[in-house]
């Protein structure tokens, strides 16, 4: 790990408690929400694009950069603006106005896994960042009253299974296991890179959900890969279960697992001899 980014961190073990309280009234309220690099898991886009009711691919184009990584995995992060500080183009007086979805990163502040294993974490205590305790004194905005600084006043202390809990974190985490599956294939620390078609795939799956369920209903895929009814049912009105379906198409697809069965059984031996193929060059 890089050594300038863990001399501004202080580890933290999954037992270990920290002191922080965020809230309007703190001089710093908001300022965090600039100047950010947010990369953005497809459920983040699911839920942040659910708030702003726009459709997918409007909601990327609009609030995100796609880049890609050296395996050829889109990376999406979140635009922010062009003013004189760069600020997230949620962020309101009032604080975020997509509270309610914002992104994984934002939940999770002021703390980081240091791996995928989330074994052990580390907490970012800023100076600037009023929310910790030791800088609580002095710290009110000019705006604040008393009142809504009171409620605050008592220490809140938080492990990190506490802070999840708070946060709502449990269905993020649950929902990105799936996607770090994928990222963490394998397949990948096999050497293996996507060409520009399986990229295209991926990101159409996970992040573009509009279009991934366009793709679905309106060519004959229903016909050519035996899904079950009921996935079939909920995938025309639950996003959840429509990104669930895309990790399932994109592991058919780029690691040639059984995630989907064809119904025509020449193509499903065919595809079955080509798996085997696979599995045998790549062990
Ligand atoms: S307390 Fe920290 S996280 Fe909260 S608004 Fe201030 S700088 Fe941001
Ligand atoms: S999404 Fe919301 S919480 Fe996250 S940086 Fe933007 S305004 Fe702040």
């Amino acid at each position: 790990m890089n050594e300038e980014y863990t001399e501004k961190h202080r580890r933290l073990s999954l037992e270990e408690k920290f002191k922080f309280s965020c809230h309007k009234g703190l001089s710093c309220f908001n300022t965090c929400c600039a100047d950010i690099n947010i990369f953005l898991t497809p459920y983040d886009v699911l839920r942040m694009r659910r708030s702003t009711g726009l459709s997918s691919g409007e909601f990327l184009k609009r609030y995100t950069i796609p880049l890609l990584g050296e395996e050829g995995l889109p990376l999406v992060v979140l635009k922010m603006m062009e003013d004189e500080n760069k600020s997230c183009p949620f962020v309101t007086q009032d604080g975020c106005r997509i509270y309610q979805d914002r992104p994984w990163s934002c939940r999770m502040y002021p703390v980081f896994p240091v791996s995928s294993k989330e074994e052990e974490f580390l907490i970012e205590e800023k100076p600037s960042c009023l929310g910790f305790m030791e800088h609580f004194h002095g710290a009110l905005s000019d705006s604040a009253t008393i009142h809504e600084v009171l409620p605050f006043r008592e220490e809140k202390q938080w492990t990190i299974d506490e802070w999840k809990k708070d946060q709502g974190i449990d269905i993020y985490d649950k929902m990105n296991e799936s996607y770090k599956e994928i990222t963490l294939h394998d397949y990948f620390r096999k050497g293996n890179k996507l060409d520009s078609g399986k990229t295209r795939l991926l990101y159409t799956a996970c992040y573009d959900l509009n279009e991934f369920r366009r793709f679905l209903f309106e060519t004959r895929f229903f016909d050519i890969y035996d899904v079950e009814k009921e996935v079939i049912e909920k995938i025309k009105e639950d996003e959840e279960e429509l990104l669930s379906f895309g990790y399932r198409w994109v592991r058919f697809n780029l690691f040639w697992e059984d995630t989907l069965k064809p119904k025509d059984k020449a193509l499903d031996k065919l595809l079955q001899a080509k798996r085997q193929e696979y599995l045998k060059e790549s062990m």
